[in-house]
This record gives structure tokens, sequence and C-alpha cells, in this order.
């Protein structure tokens, strides 16, 4: 069965008049998502840390994740609601959970687990990925930052560019690999850390990006965490990795998809009407836009399959890779034929008075550019995918990671 259709059913009323009532209750209209992420402040980014406390303690953060780790307990139908209530109403809410908690069910010793899982699950804590180094990210295994053990401890030392992070933030992990043995062959090198926020030697600079989404630089100057804080062990940060990105690389798939983009699309062509004329009258712009429904709703169809194997923790090689790269491909040519239909418009912003719908279309095409190079560029999840496939350079087929589900969907 579809999840969407799960979702709809009348199981999940009750549920979804619940989290209707409190996005009701507890959001303020200048709470809510501004059309350009550019123009979010930082006493929206406090009200929300305190706001997923809340979400936390009620289970909805990580809705799907066991109780004793201070989950929901719920079903996939559940984060389903979730999600598209909060979208609906303008209010945050993360497709996937944060990378590091699947990590830590898989890889994760039970102290580790009670230190940074229950935290994160419970929104006392945030977590963010520290992978790319300024002179590589689509060659992660290429990493050059250092951990040196000293005792019990760990010395760390190096930098990152485009982690996300607050400097006022008091209680965050970062998480990733660092190189623990020059000498090891690639792959064998690593060891995968968990480096908490504020913590001596950790420091900040703001990076300006096209999205305006919060990235930064990262510097790790002796940098000193105990030797709990390595997942795995100190040669194993590859295969640790590896879990993380199988669910930041598609392997989660989602049942919640954009529909904005397209629905603004098909709106524009219906009712901007110039000289008497509508686009949608113009059988050229009609077969484009047709093109750009289509394909997005082939993508959308995908990750939902990908997201049911997922929470049914059905065995995936290719689907969650193959479906990410396509995802990107649409989302690059959807925008193109946004431009196309729009012209011009489409690239003016949420604070030009002659901006169509709000400027959300020219958020879009930024969104559309930058999605070729978070997690990982383009060019690596052709990669993936193709190992996964069996028809990389090698022509050996990669084996999948384990699964990181944590209930049975439907
Ligand atoms: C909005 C945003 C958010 C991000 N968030 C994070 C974050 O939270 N944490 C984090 O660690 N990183 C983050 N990143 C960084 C992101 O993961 C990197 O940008 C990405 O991995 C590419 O690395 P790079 O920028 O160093 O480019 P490079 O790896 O230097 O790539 C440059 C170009 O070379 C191509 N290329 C590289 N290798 C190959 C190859 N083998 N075959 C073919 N072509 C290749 C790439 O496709 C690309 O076009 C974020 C990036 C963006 C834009």
């Amino acid at each position: 069965m579809d999840f969407r259709e799960v979702a709809s059913n009348e199981k999940m009323d009750g549920f979804r008049k619940e989290v209707r009532a409190w996005l009701e209750k507890n959001v303020p209209e200048e709470m809510k998502n501004p059309v350009d992420s550019d123009d979010r402040h930082e006493e929206r980014y406090h009200f929300w840390r305190e706001k997923n406390k809340e979400l936390g303690a009620k289970g909805w953060l990580y809705p799907t994740f066991p109780k004793q780790y201070g989950g929901g307990g719920l079903s996939a139908e559940h984060v389903d609601v979730l999600i598209e209530e909060f979208h609906a109403y303008g209010a945050p809410y993360a497709k996937r959970p944060n990378y590091l908690a699947g990590v830590l069910l898989v890889w994760g010793t039970e102290e580790q687990r009670q230190e940074f899982l229950v935290p994160l699950v419970k929104g006392e804590m945030i977590g963010y990925n520290k992978y790319t180094e300024p002179h590589s990210g689509s060659d992660l295994a290429s990493y050059q930052s250092t951990a040196v053990k000293d005792g019990d401890m760990w010395v760390l030392n190096g930098s990152n560019a485009f982690p996300g992070g607050h400097e006022d933030e008091t209680n965050a992990v970062y998480f990733g690999p660092m190189l623990t043995d020059k000498e090891a062959p690639r792959h064998r090198n690593l060891g995968f850390f968990m480096v908490p926020y504020p913590t001596p030697g950790l420091t900040f600079k703001r990076m300006n990006t096209l999205q305006g989404t919060g990235q930064c630089f990262i510097y790790l100057d002796d940098v000193r965490v105990p030797n709990e804080n390595l997942v795995g062990g100190d040669h194993q940060g590859w295969q640790v990795m590896g879990t993380a990105l199988e669910q930041e690389h598609g392997g989660n798939g989602t049942n919640y998809h954009e529909e904005k983009p397209i629905d603004n699309l098909v709106s524009y062509m219906q009712r901007n009407r110039k000289e008497g004329k509508i686009p949608g009258g113009d059988p050229v712009l009609q077969q484009i836009a047709a093109e750009a429904w289509n394909e997005f709703h082939s993508v959308s169809i995908m990750d939902t399959r990908v997201t049911w194997m997922y929470h049914n923790k059905i065995k995936m090689q290719w689907e969650g890779p193959v479906t990410f790269v396509y995802a990107r491909i649409n989302t690059l040519r959807n925008a193109a034929r946004i431009r196309e239909v729009m012209g011009m418009y489409a690239l003016l912003g949420a604070h030009d008075p002659l901006a169509p719908q709000g400027g959300a279309q020219e958020v879009h095409q930024r969104n559309s550019l930058q999605a070729q190079h978070g997690s990982g560029s383009f060019n690596i999840s052709k990669v993936v995918a193709a190992r996964r496939i069996g028809i990389s350079r090698t022509r050996e087929q990669a084996a999948p990671t384990p699964n990181t589900a944590t209930n049975f969907g439907v």
C-alpha cells in the first residue's frame, strides 16, 4: 500500500488533528518558514531549538525511534503526518532524522547511545556532519584532518567547510571522519569521531552560500575528545561513514515531496493573464509544464517506494542512490523548464515587488543548483549508484549498508 494512502486514511485522523492543534497553539506567524532561507533570523533558530525539545519530549522529533532512546515508538505513517502537517503550516520539520542517530543505532555502544543518541532524539542536542574539507568534498576517503591518540584521549586538528552551526549553541555535536593512521591504506585509515560543541579549540567562521542555509567553516586546533567519542574502531571510520552516507544519499527515501514549485508553475500557467492570454494557452509551454509535472511525480513515486522498502527492512541495493541521482537531475531540469515558462520573472527574488508568487521560484532556482553539491556532488552520486548496480569501472557490485529503520511501516 502507498504510504500516502495510509497516512490519509481514517486511522491517522486523530493524530493529524493533534498535530494541527499543536501547530496552531505553538507557532506564531513570525516563526514560520520565510520564502527565502536567507531571511531566517537567530531568534527563529532559538525558538525552534526550544520547540524541538517539546517535540522531542512528545516523541515527535524521532517518531519511529525506540522509546528506550527517547523516540516515539510510532510508525512510518506518523512520520508522514508530521511532515505533511508541518510543511502545510509553514513550520520546519526534517524529512529525515539526523544521520548520527542512525549511525549510533548501528555502530554505537550503549554508553554512546545514552550520552549522544538520547539527547539528540529528545531535541536537547543538535548534530552536524563535518565531512567536507576545504581541499575536497567528493573524495571523502582523501580526508586529511588528523586524530592522534594521547592516553585515553584523542587530539584533533584540521578544518572543514560547509557544516552547519551556531556560535552561541550550547549543546551540539559535530561528527565525521578523522585520519587516524597516515600509513594505512585508503578506506582503512580513518576513525569516526563525535566532537561536542562548545569545546576548547573548536571555532567557527560563517560561509556565505547561494542558498543562505547558514553553512560554516569550522577549525579544530588541538581539540581533545575522550576515546569514548570514537564510534567503531579507529580504522573503521569508512564503514561507519557508509551508514551515515547511505541515509544521506537517498537510502531512507521519503514520502513527502515538495510540490510547491510545480504547483506554482501550474498556477502561473493558469492565472498569469497578460493581454487576455494565459501561458497555459500556448501548446509549447503546456508541453514543457506537463513534462515538469510528470517527471516530478515519477521521482516522487520512486522515492516513496524507497521509503516503503526502508521502513519494511526490505533489502535494498541500488534503489536509494539511483532515486537520488534521478531526483537531482529532475530538480535541475525542472528549474530550466520553469525559466522557459516564466522567463526572467523566475529570477525575481522574495524582496522584489514584481516577483510572481512571492519570489518562491527564484528561491527554487538557487536551491536546484545547491542540490547538485550538498550531500556530495552530483557526479559522486552517479559513481555511488553505478557501484551499487555493478556498472562502475571495477564492475564489482558494492554491498548495501545496514538498514537503520527502527519500525515496521505497513
Ligand atoms: C548547501 C550546502 C550544504 C552543505 N552541507 C554540508 C554539511 O553539512 N557538511 C559537510 O561536510 N559538507 C556539506 N556540504 C559540502 C558538500 O558535501 C560538498 O560541496 C560536496 O561534497 C562537493 O565537494 P566540493 O565542494 O569540495 O567539490 P569537489 O569535490 O572539489 O568537486 C568539484 C567538482 O568536481 C567534480 N568531481 C569531483 N570528483 C569527481 C569524480 N571522481 N568524478 C567526476 N567528477 C568529480 C564534482 O562533481 C564537482 O563538479 C554542503 C554543500 C552545500 C552546497
